[in-house]
């Protein structure tokens, strides 16, 4: 007997560890430990990266099939029966999701200090892109963040769809009109195109989007008050991508600190949490269409205040 490596089950923000399975068991026994665990039913459970041939690992799978790598990390959707209850009859009793990860939301002046500038140019040579429909010409470029910006990652859920920002494809399709669109989340490129995929954003009709940076593009820099911190410095992309630059581009983040290297260029869009009780009102992205669509006339974005994105709206809707 065999025994299995020492694998990580990713759950609604904490990480889970599992051990002590063997090779000559299933996917199903693995989703009993996962019970343990969490106590969410095997039957809830969905586990997105599992995969066996490029398809979702069977649940009679052998675990020995899969060749899973010590420390795999395995990204879990499943709703407890308690939650599914509470959410079905009191939505104002789920308990209010508490994000460790965002410090605070004051702006932070960063100078564009050479060894920041070096490390962008490090990442413009040696960081790759995942190109998906690629930069068309004549288009603006849209940079967003999918964590809280695209959708609640820290809830709980049984599909993609629960956990989706109200409009985010009719929101895409607006903005494909006049922006290429590229996805900067600070995880890695598997959970991106993982996240991506569960949204359906990779297979709508109406929209593609352009390419994927992950968290290895982020640099390092220094804050007087928050001491290091990790921001999606956009020249990277306008490294990469001269036809972009701070005139066309427009980086929408739930934290304002992920765009300090280019303040003008970031709008600090309202996060999306507790995707169960907001997913009725939530309107953000209905309105920030208008907003890009707006904005899109213009050749020059650097000049704009995105924080007043609203007021923009109501003054220039008529005209
Ligand atoms: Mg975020």
């Amino acid at each position: 007997m065999t025994a299995v490596p020492q694998l990580t089950i990713k759950w609604a923000g904490n990480e889970y560890q599992i051990e002590g399975l063997e090779t000559h068991q299933t996917v199903y026994d693995l989703k009993v430990k996962i019970m343990e665990k969490t106590g969410v039913k095997p039957e809830r459970q969905k586990l997105l990266n599992l995969k066996m041939k490029g398809k979702p690992a069977d649940e009679k799978a052998e675990l020995g099939a899969l060749a899973l790598k010590p420390n795999f990390k395995i990204m879990m959707m499943g709703s407890l029966e308690q939650t599914i209850q509470e959410t079905q009859t009191k939505p104002e009793n789920l308990p209010e999701v508490l994000n460790d990860f965002d410090i605070d939301e004051e702006e932070i002046a960063i100078e564009n200090r050479e060894d920041y500038l070096q490390k962008i140019e490090k990442r413009v040579r040696d960081y790759e892109v995942k190109v998906i429909a690629g930069p068309r010409e004549g288009k603006k470029l849209l940079v967003l963040d999918i964590d809280y910006t695209l959708f609640d990652h820290r809830s709980v859920a049984e599909c993609g769809n629960e956990l989706m920002r109200p409009f985010l494809h009719e929101f895409l399709e607006t903005a494909y009109e006049y922006y290429d669109i590229c996805i900067w989340s600070a995880t890695n490129m598997v959970w991106i195109e993982e996240k991506m995929k569960l949204l359906g954003c990779t297979i709508n009709p109406n929209y593609k989007l352009a390419f994927y940076l992950d968290s290895r593009a982020m640099i390092s820099i220094s804050t007087p008050k928050y001491g290091l911190i990790d921001v999606k410095p956009l020249g990277v992309i306008w490294g990469k991508y001269p036809q972009y630059s701070q005139k066309n581009t427009i980086m929408f983040d739930d934290l304002r600190r992920n765009f300090s290297m280019n303040p003008q260029s970031g709008l600090k869009i309202r996060p999306f949490r507790e995707a169960h009780k907001n997913r009725g009102t939530d309107r953000e992205l209905v309105g920030l269409s208008k907003y890009i669509t707006l904005i899109a006339k213009l050749d020059d974005l650097s000049n704009l205040r995105h924080s007043r994105w609203e007021k923009y709206i109501e003054t220039h809707q008529q005209q």
